[in-house]
């Protein structure tokens, strides 16, 4: 609904508040059924002119979902998935025996996981580069061999922020396709494909949901095609295909994206600053502060804010770390980002001793709770 019928074009906030200002044709409600169906009616000619039949393809429930998908990150098409992870992993399910990819250092440790692990079982190999450094990119670029490059900014755990313009530009080059997990920007914040990326990925578990309640995942295309329909084959197959009432949240959740993801970057910015002068504060890594290293990029790439998503490194090691996260009140410790409630965890304690975060990390997602409260609380927890 980015034109009605007088013609005028809305805003995106407008058009995720009314979420495409859908109203049933029959009843004329302002809100979408659920549609539990897992199975569609044939017709007598045996046809299937609905053009539904089975619920592991498809629900009617997804079409607002991926239609507001769709229009928020100015792409041609989306598909919703199971979880953030199920929509990652049919991007590199949907490769060929023999393709290669690369993947940054910096990315969300389950996936990185899998594609270096489970995932090179299925035939492609991963380069693992530092995606800020768009050198070390084209480096890494395999000619006529790389066929897609998997860039995540800014990127969990340490907010470093990759350049989608200047890696696409090198990417298309060789022909490689790019896919962004913009999980933690949201369209809010950045919009990938109109940085010139091909496909952009969402853990819609995190902001797009925003309320810590529903586990999904979401692809938009820039355009539509064989990979594309490839992706598509995949989840059916596969089955990693979102519930409709998960569907359902989450369009009711996107309503209030833009609210929820400018107040977190604000309090997060001011949190930020605040942690930058803490004397038991060794470094802050935000993309909103000047002092960050990759800030030119992000100031020049995020708009309107630099999301609510930051981590803190405490003088004193982990033992101090996890002590802090111990005395918090208001913040929750917990796994996950981007709902409303602030939740502060001790990252390297969720990814094992393998991982490659600083032990003296904390990680934390900033909700909507007044900024000075949720200051006071990490104060209190940091003068101990
Ligand atoms: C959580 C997350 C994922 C995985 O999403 P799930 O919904 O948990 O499967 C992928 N990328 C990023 C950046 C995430 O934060």
């Amino acid at each position: 609904m980015r034109h009605d019928s007088t013609g005028r074009t809305f805003a995106p906030e407008s058009i995720a508040a009314q979420a495409l200002g859908w109203v049933d044709a029959e009843t004329r409600a302002i809100v979408s059924p659920i549609h539990p169906s897992t199975t569609f009616l044939r017709d007598p000619d045996n046809q299937y002119r609905s053009g539904r039949v089975y619920g592991r393809s498809d629900n009617p429930t997804f079409d607002q979902a991926e239609a507001l998908v769709t229009s928020l990150e100015g792409g041609a098409s989306s598909m919703l998935f199971a979880s953030g992870m199920a929509a990652a992993t049919a991007v590199f399910l949907s490769l060929s025996p023999g393709d290669h990819v690369v993947v940054p250092e910096v990315m969300y440790w389950s996936l990185r996981s899998w594609i270096c692990g489970p995932g090179e079982r299925f035939g492609f190999r991963a380069s693992v580069v530092d995606m800020t450094n768009p050198e070390k990119v084209a480096a890494a670029i395999e000619p006529d061999k790389t066929r897609l490059v998997w860039v995540e900014t800014p990127a969990n755990p340490l907010w470093c922020v990759t350049d989608i313009a200047e890696v696409s530009r090198i990417a298309h080059a060789a022909g490689a396709l790019v896919c962004v997990d913009s999980t933690s920007a949201t369209p809010v914040l950045t919009r990938p494909l109109a940085c010139g990326a091909d496909f952009v990925m969402h853990s819609a578990t995190k902001y797009l949901n925003g309320h810590s309640d529903v586990l999904a995942g979401t692809l938009t295309a820039a355009r539509t095609g064989d990979f594309w329909e490839r992706v598509r084959a995949t989840r059916s197959q596969v089955g990693s295909i979102a519930g409709p009432f998960e569907a359902w949240l989450l369009v009711r959740g996107m309503r209030t994206l833009f609210l929820r993801v400018r107040a977190a970057s604000k309090s997060a910015l001011a949190i930020a600053e605040h942690l930058e002068q803490h004397p038991r504060v060794l470094s802050v890594m935000y993309p909103g502060l000047p002092s960050f290293p990759t800030h030119v990029v992000a100031a020049r790439q995020m708009d309107g804010g630099f999301g609510g998503m930051l981590s803190v490194r405490i003088r004193g090691g982990e033992e101090a770390a996890v002590r802090v996260a111990s005395r918090v009140s208001l913040w929750k410790r917990a796994t996950s980002l981007g709902g409303v409630e602030s939740l502060i965890e001790h990252r390297a304690s969720v990814e094992g001793p393998d991982s490659p975060v600083p032990r003296d990390l904390l990680r934390l997602s900033v909700g909507i709770e007044a900024a000075a409260d949720l200051i006071a609380d990490l104060d209190q927890a940091l003068a101990l």
